[in-house]
Order: C-alpha cells, then structure tokens, then sequence
C-alpha cells in the first residue's frame, strides 16, 4: 500500500505497474507484458471509439488469451457475446490490434472454457501485474475496474510534439514538471477534446517527477478510478486508510475528471481530498474535456477552486502540428515515410492526434508485413474506411428520413410529440443511430428532434442498446439500417 511504498512513484495502488518495469523486462516476462500493455491500450482505445455504455455492455469481460504467430485470441464468456463482439466489433477490434502491433494479422474471438483463464492479465485491472502470474482473488474480482491507466512509457515530454495548439499547456506542464511552479501553478487543469494529449502531458509530468533525484510520491489515476477506489473503501469500511493514502502523496493527478459529473459522493470526497493536499502545499494535476467555468454538473466549489491556480488549454490541432506529429513519429517507428505520404495524412485526418497516429501505425504495419515501401497508394487502400468516413459526414437529416421510411412513417413524426409506440420506437432508433454515426452532442441531436431534450436522447440509447440485446430481429432492423446509412 501506498504509505509502505518506497517506490517514488505510485500510481493506482491496486495495480501497480512499477515505474521502471517496461524497461526492466527481461525473458519470458517481456511477451506477457508488452501484450497486456498493447491490450490495455487497445481496450482503451476501443472505450474511446465505441463509447462507454457500448463498451461496458458488450466487451467489459473480454480478456486477452494471447498471440499465437499472427493471431490474437480474445475469450468471451458466452457464445452470445462471443457471436456479438465478432459480428459488431470483430473488423475494429482487428484494426485497433493492427495499429498496436504490426505482428498481429487476425483477431480471433473464442468462448472462454468453463473454469479456464486467461494467459495474460489485464494490465488495467487490479490483479494484473506484468510479469508475476498473480492468481486473482475473490476481492480483486469485485474490485475490478477498467480504466484506470498504467503510466505510458511512450508519453514523456521527448514524445510530445510542441505547436501553436498545445504550446501554452506545455509549458505549464513542463513549469509543475520542473518542481519549480509557484503556488498560481495549483491546481494545474489540462482542457481540451479527445486525443489531443492532455494524457500523454500528464503522464510526461509523472515520469519527470520520478526520474528526479529526491523522493517524490505521485499518484496517477483516472476520475473513474478515483470513485471505483473511494466506493471500495466505502464498502470495507476502510475510508480512512483511503483518505491518509491520498493525502501523503505529493504529487496528485486525476485524469478526466468530467467523469466525475453527476457522482456527488465521489466529487465531495475529492473535494475534500484536493483541499486537504493544497493547504499543505502538494501539487494536483487534474485534466478534463471542458473548462472548469463549462463542466457543468460539478459542484459550485469544487469547479471554483479548480478554476483557482493555472487553467491551459489544449486546442485542436493544426495541419503543421499534424504534419510534425506524423514525421517524429515516422522518424521514431525507423521506416520511411515519404512527405506527400505524411501531408496527406495530415490532410485528411484532422480529428484528433489519436486517430491520426493509428493511421500511421497500421501504414507502417501494412509495410512490415508485405515488406513494400509505404506510398500514397497504399494509404489510399490500407485507409480507406478510416478515409471514408472522412469524406462523407452522414447527416441527422439522412438518418431521419431512412429511418422514417424503413418503418413507414412520415419524416415530420421524428420531430412530433405524439409518443405512440409506432411513432415513438423509429424516433428512437434514428436517435440511437445518430448518436452512432455522427459525432453530434446529445443536446444536438436533441434540438433536432423537435426540441427534446438530451436526456431523452440518453434514455433513446439506452432502450434501443437493451432492446437490441434482447430482441434479434429488431437486432438485425437496426443493424440494416446502420448499412445502409454508411454505405
Ligand atoms: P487525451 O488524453 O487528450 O484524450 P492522449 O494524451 O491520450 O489524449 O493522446 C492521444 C494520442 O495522441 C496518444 O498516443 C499521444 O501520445 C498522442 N499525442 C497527442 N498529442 C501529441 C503531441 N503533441 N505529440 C505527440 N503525440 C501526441
Ligand atoms: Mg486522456
């Protein structure tokens, strides 16, 4: 436990993964443990595409079983979710392991055989610690809890690209990073939409922090970590230990903390906990994909002092940004990309640095494997879907109508207030459907729809997400629907 620890650095106490253990790696270990790492990234990764809720409902207890030459096997617990997770994520679960690890060809999904486990652990989870073969007791399994990230070796301030964008938050994150930031450094908040580093700069401060000379302790962990630890403690009556364990750190971050919007319980405590360790002068790092003024759901007081020290943003990224990130990246992987290879990318894939740095992976990747140079053909093919889905930006105008002819009603009924069941279950089903295909907000799509509210919407997703998972037939209505809009 943390109060015992030595290490300088802890993070997520239930899972540690020592600081210094992706170096430290040697042997049989090594295969184990650069595959849960690419797992848990993967996983996360998959969150980040498919949303929460999809994630939590279909792929939560999907455990890696291995690589076997260019295979990766992943184990579902039944043949429903086994038959699920191939039809629905089969070609994503691929793409996402292709961009991890240029060795991976196929993904195979198989049903985990009663009493059997999994060759490799989790790494995000509480059990998983590379390297050991721990046997997973009954509390780790009700401790389980996905998120919270293990320190990237990959995300140090040396891998971090500096542009227009992200320059004012690097700079404040290398100033705390440096141990010499002034009390107007406390709380530093890192704001900004998905993919555009705020993590990778967080855990560039962890692994400074670290490597310097005296003993700081950091303890890094997600917003969601942060309540799953807090409820764990709630439920063995250990919220003392809790609090002294956070409070005698030096050094806290809390990662996505908009997790945190709607969980009283969990934001009083952190609140408590954030005023604790700044009236005794320890450092908080806190990211989230709003300003502090914007989080709305957050405590009054809470969000005033998270307002209080240095607020950065990390803006979108520009074409030069894209194109500077693509070529240190290029330059690191060791292959050659050619420039117009690289402007193109840049070009195209404007959303965030994740996706961008994933196109470039399974670029490299498709290179390794068939050992041809990477051109402009070959991104041209190998992207396609990924290009595709650039190009054409499906509209809530689109689904609406497909939708409202697919079960034979008018389009003026997806804004009515009639709530008949024939009327009412189409609606929801193109709510669900543009919450799917567009990257529209809740609130958005909610406007289009006559005016409703978002959490109708919320409540749209939810009821098509359960009916889908109980009825097949409307399963495969839906499942045709979404083809033929993204054809
Ligand atoms: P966020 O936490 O903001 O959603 P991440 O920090 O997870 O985003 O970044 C997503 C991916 O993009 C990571 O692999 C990260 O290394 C990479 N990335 C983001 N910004 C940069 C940058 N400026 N330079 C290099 N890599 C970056
Ligand atoms: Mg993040």
């Amino acid at each position: 436990m943390l109060l015992e620890a030595q290490a300088q650095q802890v993070y997520d106490t239930d899972s540690t993964l020592d600081a210094g253990s992706p170096r430290d790696l040697s042997g049989e270990g090594r295969l184990d443990s650069a595959l849960a790492l690419q797992w848990s990234r993967v996983r996360a990764r998959l969150q980040d595409e498919i949303g929460e809720v999809e994630y939590r409902n279909w792929l939560r207890q999907a455990a890696l079983h291995g690589l076997d030459g260019d295979e990766i096997t992943v184990m579902m617990p039944t043949r429903f979710l086994r038959d699920w997770v191939n039809k629905e994520y089969g070609a994503l679960l691929t793409s996402l392991w292709q961009s991890e690890n240029p060795a991976v060809r196929r993904v195979d999904i198989r049903t985990r055989p009663a009493g059997g486990s999994t060759a490799v652990p989790n790494l995000a989870e509480p059990s998983a610690v590379p390297g050991k073969s721990t046997q997973p007791t009954r509390r780790d399994a009700e401790d389980r809890s996905e998120t919270a990230a293990p320190l990237d070796p990959r995300f140090t301030f040396d891998t971090f690209v500096v542009g227009k964008p992200n320059e004012f938050a690097y700079a404040c994150a290398r100033r705390v990073a440096d141990g010499h930031a002034s009390p107007g450094f406390n709380p530093l908040f890192l704001y900004g939409g998905v993919g555009l580093g705020k993590t990778h700069l967080m855990h560039a401060i962890a692994w400074e922090l670290s490597q310097r000379a005296d003993e700081v302790t950091v303890a890094y962990m997600s917003a969601e970590k942060f309540m799953h630890r807090f409820v764990s403690a709630l439920r063995r009556q250990s919220t003392i230990e809790f609090k002294n364990e956070l409070r005698s750190v030096d050094v806290l971050m809390v990662d996505d903390l908009q997790f945190l919007i709607g969980k009283d319980g969990t934001q009083e405590e952190f609140f408590h906990t954030f005023n604790a360790l700044v009236d005794s002068g320890k450092q908080i790092i806190v990211s989230a994909d709003k300003s502090p003024s914007d989080l709305s759901g957050i405590e009054d007081r809470l969000r005033t002092r998270l307002g209080c020290g240095m607020v950065a943003d990390v803006h979108a990224t520009t074409y030069e940004l894209r194109l500077a990130i693509l070529e240190a990246k290029a330059a690191r992987a060791g292959v050659p990309v050619p420039g117009r290879v690289m402007e193109f990318l840049a070009q195209k894939i404007t959303a965030n640095v994740r996706e961008l740095e994933g196109a470039l992976n399974r670029l490299i990747a498709h290179a390794h494997l068939f050992d041809r140079p990477v051109t402009l053909e070959a991104a041209n093919e190998v992207l396609h879907d990924l290009l595709r889905a650039y190009d054409r930006k499906i509209t809530i105008e689109e689904i609406q109508k497909q939708v409202a002819d697919h079960y034979n009603i008018r389009i003026s009924e997806m804004s009515s207030v009639r709530r008949a069941r024939n009327i009412a279950r189409p609606r929801q089903v193109a709510m669900y459907l543009a919450k799917q295909l567009t990257s529209r907000s809740l609130p958005e799509i909610g406007r289009k729809f006559g005016n409703r509210d978002h959490t109708t919407v919320m409540h749209a997703v939810a009821k098509v997400t359960e009916l889908i998972a109980a009825d097949a037939d409307f399963a495969q209505d839906v499942d045709l629907l979404k083809r033929i809009l993204t054809v």
